[in-house]
């Protein structure tokens, strides 16, 4: 690749200590993510998966260790700044959808896309259009309890994505869902990374979904053990689970 990575980590570790115990949750993990990437990391329970998504994503920091993020090395950055980083750049989706009741699908995504807008006159996507493309321009007005699982999924995704942010990060995004609405949601996030370009990162422990990624990682006991590219992605309706 030519053009510089979004992300450059280097030499990532994360011990958690609780009283005696030491748990080594991240071992030396060295790595490049690219603009555009459909990234799918792969790894059974415990291997460290969530620990480098949540350090990639500022919500925590490695014992040591270096993450940049183009310019700006997260790794030394104060908690003001981790927050603009955050809020600026970063979506999240994680496996339970967290929307606000009281608001409709359309109200949870532009209460997000005002606030990145108002706040610095960053350009976001129009909610409905959003909605859209995830496949809800038909359930704009419904409160999230009229809503599925899956739907209520591709709401947080439609939110998420709104901000236009330079990398998605989605932890265990199906994990909660069947197999169905699991592939509806899959549709939307590779849609949103093809439409707009956002680096996109999915963790998941069902192997199958790496075919429809770019780019699969495998993580095991804190370490890297695979990083392959996929050139001939599958369309998520394809994965067999
Ligand atoms: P995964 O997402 O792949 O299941 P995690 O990154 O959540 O793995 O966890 C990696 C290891 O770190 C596990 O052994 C887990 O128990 C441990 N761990 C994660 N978060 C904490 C924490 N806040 N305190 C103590 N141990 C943790
Ligand atoms: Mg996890």
């Amino acid at each position: 690749m030519t053009t510089p990575p979004i992300f450059q980590a280097k030499g990532l570790s994360k011990v958690y200590r609780m009283g005696e115990v030491e748990v080594h949750a991240l071992r030396g993990v060295d790595l490049e993510l690219f603009a555009g990437e459909f990234v799918v990391i792969l790894g059974p329970s415990g291997s460290g998966k969530s620990t480098l998504l949540n350090i990639l994503g500022g919500l925590d920091a490695p014992t040591s260790g270096t993450v940049t993020f183009r310019d700006h090395t997260l790794t030394n950055a104060t908690e003001r700044e981790l927050t603009q980083y955050r809020r600026e750049h970063v979506g999240f989706v994680f496996q339970f959808y967290n929307l606000i009741p009281s608001l409709t699908a359309i109200e949870n995504v532009a209460l997000v896309t005002g606030l990145v807008e108002g706040a610095h006159g960053h350009v976001a996507a129009d909610p409905k259009a959003i909605l859209s493309l995830v496949g809800l321009g038909d359930r704009l007005d419904n409160f999230p309890a009229q809503l599925s699982g899956g739907e209520q999924q591709r709401v947080a995704i439609a939110r998420a994505v709104a901000k236009r942010p330079d990398v998605l990060l989605c932890d265990e995004p199906t994990g909660a869902l069947d197999v169905d609405t699991g592939k509806l949601v899959l549709e939307a996030l590779r849609k949103a990374n093809r439409e707009f370009g956002t680096l996109t990162v999915v963790i998941t422990h069902n192997a199958s979904v790496a075919g429809m990624a770019d780019r699969v990682l495998k993580l095991r006991d804190g370490q890297i053990v695979g990083d392959e590219r996929n050139p001939h992605p599958i369309d998520p309706a394809e994965i067999v689970w």
